[in-house]
């Protein structure tokens, strides 16, 4: 197929990028380098430009003869979201609309949409189901609700396939150590762990330790880029006209701060030291998948199923680019 991948030049898009062009796929990032990274794409295969810019995605559709879209550009910075929703419901929301016209104009009628847990809300109970109601605690959340709500409402009118992926906490880098997370500013658990390893970090704040959790630290479900990215792959695979797939993607299996931050001195060598503050606002003690239906229906067995194995793909990639892309 021919695929465009918006946000290609980012953190999950540039790694699934990668895996679709192995696949055999003809892949196109679009970007619009806000926070994606020109290295982070294969050579000659960058679109520079904006999901505002409807004319021109509608031209790259066509030009490109596009069959199908993965949609990964957006902002993701929860607590930005809250100052500044604004600029969320702009980017995520006004953003993807534009998106999908251009599709409508093209007539390119799949679709694979990166959604992410945060769509839940505090959970009712965990692990969380796809059945579970959605009520998201933050506008970051919400933008991503409203644009899986518009997919089932095109799907069901204009026939499109589409799937929804619900991301737990992406995590970890690409094997060779030539992908991986580059935000800025970082606010991701593992990275910045690994930032103290490096030297650029006095030490590491674990917000909350008395949280009713077995160490009292937070627990969430580290899932592997390439294992969001390889089941990008099998959903787009699926998709037929009405096809509608909304899965959660991750382990099913929690990790505590406390963990992540002791599997990275194991791995580094690095003592790490460690402070405690208070609970980030909005911080669920827990989130945890049940990722049971991406099994069933796209077939999709994560590789990574432990937090050691993935803090060691991610300390390949920042100890041999401690600078991200910027070399
Ligand atoms: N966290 C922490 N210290 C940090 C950054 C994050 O203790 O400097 C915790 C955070 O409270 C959450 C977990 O680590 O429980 C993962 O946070 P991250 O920001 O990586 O992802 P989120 O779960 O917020 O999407």
């Amino acid at each position: 197929m021919n695929v465009l991948v918006t946000g290609g030049a980012g953190y999950v898009g540039s790694h699934a990028a990668r895996l679709l062009t192995a696949a055999g796929h003809d892949v196109w990032a679009y970007d619009n380098l806000v926070f994606g990274h020109r290295a982070a794409v294969a050579p000659g295969r960058l679109i520079e430009g904006d999901l505002l810019d409807k004319e021109k995605l509608a031209d790259v559709l066509r030009g490109k003869r596009i069959d199908a879209v993965m949609h990964f550009a957006a902002f993701a910075y929860v607590g930005e979201s809250v100052t500044d929703p604004a600029k969320y419901y702009h980017n995520n929301v006004v953003g993807t609309l534009s998106l999908l016209d251009a599709m409508l104009k093209t007539d390119v009628k799949r679709i694979v949409f990166s959604s992410t847990c945060a769509t839940y809300g505090e959970p009712e109970s965990v692990p969380i189901g796809e059945t579970q109601p959605q009520a998201p605690v933050n506008p970051y959340g919400y933008t991503k609700l409203v644009i899986e709500r518009a997919l089932a409402d095109y799907a069901r009118a204009y026939g499109w396939g589409y799937a929804a992926l619900r991301y737990f906490n992406a995590a970890g880098a690409s094997a060779d150590g030539d992908l991986g997370e580059d935000h800025d500013p970082e606010t991701h658990l593992i990275p910045l762990v690994l930032q103290v390893a490096l030297g650029r970090r006095e030490h590491i704040t674990i917000f909350g330790d008395k949280l009713p959790t077995p160490d009292g630290s937070c627990i969430r479900d580290y899932v592997h880029v390439d294992d969001l990215a390889s089941a990008h792959i099998s959903a787009l695979e699926k998709l037929k006209p009405g096809t509608e797939l909304r899965c959660n993607l991750g382990t099913g299996r929690g990790t505590s701060v406390k963990e992540v931050v002791q599997a990275c001195r194991d791995v580094t060598g690095h003592d790490i030291p460690a402070k405690v503050a208070p609970p980030r606002a909005g911080d669920p003690p827990a989130l945890i998948a049940d990722a049971s239906l991406a099994r069933r229906e796209l077939g999709w067995v994560p590789r990574f199923t432990s937090i050691k194995p993935i803090v060691e793909s991610a300390w390949k990639w920042h100890e041999s680019h401690p600078n991200g892309f910027d070399a």
